[in-house]
């Protein structure tokens, strides 16, 4: 039998492994600073969550540009911007599409602060305000599979050889509901051996000893000169944008792509975890069906949005403040380190 709720969906499990990642990555071993996000990766795969190892000191680095993510157009002006003033065409290196974009990005770069911009003749000159850090130690991709049976191993089996020979995290897991079987079934299942098997057992919700190590994942090798996989620069790049988006986002972010503002919408507490969910179906919902197609949809009443409710804007606004809140207050936590 599996250690999780009869109603809880791999969303669900999903969110309380992010939960559990923050308080308790690593496994075993030192912790130092981390970041988690859900549903991040690249147009051809996506990764449930998402781990960023980092440290106190290059997190600090990395937040004197802002709580915002950095996309890859601010990411070329910013990390290849000068100490002293240049026109941006010397500055930067040739972006492989037209300059008009890259000016572009100058100004929206400026504008947000993570450059500095002036105005020379018709030239455009930048500085940096700091170097940009190498602030990403490790990326970790964890796959979450609360029912990790043959056809879902199977399933995932070609995602995860994929995940080894791109080799785009540094470690890929597999996360699944402990059960009560003398031999987890996940150890039988036909998966690479290179990637670890996390166990999490949920029946009292997202707590710090809620997962423990099946199986060690091995430390995964960049593909070499002429092998298949991405470039050094390529992946380098693409690792960045990864954790870019991890450190913007992190694993709150579903509240911006549900229905808070629905009447039926709740946070229930489980464990160290806030769940969502919706008091008409009476159980937590999923995210794809927390939309504005859900039939039971109905808007808060205004009297919730004005006086008599103590959070301005009403409860939906109140609980977007109160997870991007969270989110902030875990990566100040992260800064001074535990
Ligand atoms: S009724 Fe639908 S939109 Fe409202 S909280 Fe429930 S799932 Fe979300």
């Amino acid at each position: 039998m599996s250690a999780r709720c009869p109603d809880d969906s791999e969303f669900v499990f999903e969110l309380q492994t992010c939960r559990w990642a923050e308080r308790a990555w690593p496994p075993d071993g030192e912790r130092d600073a981390v970041l988690v996000a859900r549903q991040l990766g690249t147009r051809r795969r996506r990764w449930d969550t998402v781990i960023v190892e980092t440290n106190p000191e290059a997190l600090a680095a990395r937040v004197r540009f802002g709580p915002r993510e950095l996309d890859s157009d601010l990411l070329h002006v910013v990390r290849h911007a000068p100490e002293g003033w240049a026109w941006y065409r010397d500055a930067l290196p040739h972006p492989g599409y037209p300059w008009r974009y890259v000016r572009a990005a100058v100004h929206r770069a400026a504008g947000r602060g993570v450059v500095e911009k002036r105005r020379r003749g018709n030239r455009i000159e930048i500085r940096r305000i700091a170097p940009y850090p190498d602030w990403v130690r490790r990326i970790v991709a964890v796959e979450n599979k609360p029912d990790l049976d043959a056809s879902a191993a199977r399933a995932l089996a070609s995602q995860l050889e994929h995940d080894v020979s791109r080799a785009l995290a540094d470690e890929v897991w597999v996360a699944t509901a402990t059960t009560d079987a003398s031999v987890e079934p996940a150890l039988l299942e036909d998966m690479p051996v290179e990637v670890g098997i996390l166990t999490m057992d949920f029946a009292a919700g997202a707590r710090s000893d809620a997962g423990e190590v099946l199986w060690y994942p091995s430390g995964l090798e960049p593909p070499g000169e002429g092998e298949s996989g991405a470039g050094t620069d390529d992946r380098t790049g693409t690792r960045l944008r990864i954790a870019e988006r991890a450190y913007g986002r992190g694993w709150r972010s579903h509240v911006e792509t549900m229905r808070p503002d629905c009447r039926h919408f709740e946070l229930r507490r489980r464990g160290d975890a806030l769940l969502p969910r919706c008091a008409a179906k009476g159980r937590h919902q999923t995210a794809a069906e927390c939309a504005g197609s859900c039939p039971r949809f109905e808007p808060e009443p205004p009297g919730w949005r004005t006086k008599g409710w103590p959070i301005e804007g009403g409860p939906g606004k109140g609980i977007q403040r109160l997870l991007a809140a969270r989110r902030e207050w875990v990566r100040e936590r992260e800064l001074g380190g535990r």
